[in-house]
């Protein structure tokens, strides 16, 4: 199977309002080329150096997610590109992508890391503290941040009933926010092993990566 063959079976089988985020990490500059000569224009990367190279060396009209833990001090070489952060947990680093796109004279939008996976090793808001953050007063200062939504990742897991459950815990936090915060609209869950589940839950983003550019090489 090709790379364009893949992204064209996925895309197929996403409904229409479904932004598919292809996730390049570790794959090679021509992987990306590929997909982007079949149309496809929104990549996912998880380390900041990787993706700035990345972002380097391909056309302009690449649209670049974030998708991985991100470290304060790295804020700003991304902050000329990226175009939404996936997985901001914490006051500190809000505050730092905010000073940072001052700088750059831009809004970048962002969405709150929901930790919902029993797994130690994910990061993440529990969901009252993210709700604290978006009540907050400094938060809503912050004029060069857009929360836009919220990002999860379930347990990796054969139990489809505990990932059912583990997107629940994001979904009904989403729900229960809109209201008083309407710009939310982007609940971003599911990954190759799990988003068609993810889509049955209320997703408006996947992240898929192996199912589209094949297994991952680490080296
Ligand atoms: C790697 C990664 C993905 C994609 O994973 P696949 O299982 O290859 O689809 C999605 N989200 C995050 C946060 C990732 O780090």
């Amino acid at each position: 199977m090709s790379i364009t063959s893949n992204l064209q079976d996925i895309q197929e089988s996403l409904p229409k309002e479904i932004t598919l985020v292809a996730v390049s990490k570790t794959k090679p500059v021509a992987d990306i080329e590929e997909a982007y000569q079949a149309g496809h224009r929104v990549f996912g990367e998880n380390k900041i150096q990787e993706m700035t190279e990345k972002w380097e060396q391909l056309p302009q009209d690449i649209l670049w997610h974030m998708i991985g833990h991100v470290q304060t001090n790295k804020v700003k070489y991304m902050a000329p590109y990226v175009h939404l952060i996936h997985a901001v947990d914490s006051l500190k680093l809000l505050k730092e992508i905010n000073k940072q796109a001052l700088k750059n004279k831009r809004i970048i939008h962002c969405l709150l890391q929901i930790k919902i996976a029993e797994e130690e090793s994910k990061f993440g808001l529990s969901p009252s503290d993210a709700q604290a953050l978006l009540a907050s007063e400094e938060v809503s200062s912050l004029s060069n941040v857009h929360i836009e939504g919220f990002m999860g990742m379930a347990t990796f897991t054969d139990n489809q009933k505990q990932i059912r459950q583990e997107f629940s815990v994001i979904k009904n936090l989403f729900d229960e926010m809109v209201p008083q915060y309407p710009q939310l609209k982007t609940l971003s869950i599911g990954m190759s092993g799990d988003y068609e589940v993810a889509i049955a839950s209320g997703s408006t983003m996947v992240r898929i990566g192996s199912s589209i550019f094949g297994k991952r090489n680490y080296v």
